[in-house]
């Protein structure tokens, strides 16, 4: 019998750099783990492609899935749906492969109380006047999306003991070399629960 992968959930407020730390991660080419592709509700932003970065889908078929038991776990994050497709993660998981996730936190916590044996970690900004510094340098949303996204990280950020790791996202190398010897330590666990 393959012994079942493990599901990795990286997790931590928008703006924090969850994205660019994991392409950072998935870039650097050398893992060995599958990234799970969202769904969401969200228009596309300049250069995204469906398939890739998300599959994009309409409110109605969003909660389609949803009602059919298609979604590991889902929430609605600043006016969307947002989600993980469950029968990807558990193909994967069945073929022995890790399968990455990086989530927001509602839905991390989803994902604990059905997957009590995934690995957590928190990626949490050096302080907020630098998360709000990274939202707005973005320049993909305006102004009031932004105050409501970083209200939504303050409280966000109290989920942290949550997590079975927190990692400071000071510079995008340093957490990618963080998130690595978790995992690394992970496989070598006798037992995960
Ligand atoms: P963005 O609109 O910036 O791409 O994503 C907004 C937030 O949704 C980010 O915190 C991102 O990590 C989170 N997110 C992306 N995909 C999923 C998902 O499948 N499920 C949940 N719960 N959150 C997600």
């Amino acid at each position: 019998m393959v012994k079942r992968g493990m599901l990795i959930v990286l997790s931590g407020p928008s703006g924090v750099g969850k994205g660019t730390v994991r392409k950072a991660l998935f870039d650097a080419g050398d893992t060995d783990f599958q990234y799970s592709i969202s769904m969401t509700t969200r228009s596309p932003r300049e250069g995204e492609r469906d398939g890739i970065d998300y599959f994009f889908v309409s409110k109605e078929q969003f909660e389609d899935n949803i009602q059919n038991g298609k979604m590991l776990e889902y929430a609605k994050y600043v006016y969307n749906y947002y989600g993980t497709p469950i029968d990807y993660v558990n193909a994967t998981l069945d073929s022995g492969k890790d399968v990455f996730l990086e989530i927001e936190v509602n839905g991390a916590m989803q994902v604990r109380a059905n997957c009590p044996d995934a690995v957590f970690v928190f990626l949490t900004p050096p302080d907020l006047g630098e998360l709000k510094h990274r939202l707005v340098g973005r320049g993909t949303d305006d102004m009031d999306i932004i105050e409501k996204r970083i209200k939504t990280a303050v409280g966000e950020i109290r989920m942290m003991r949550n997590y079975d790791y927190a990692v400071v996202n000071d510079e995008v190398q340093n957490a990618v070399e963080r998130i690595r010897s978790i995992i690394k330590s992970e496989r070598l666990r006798v037992t995960r629960v």
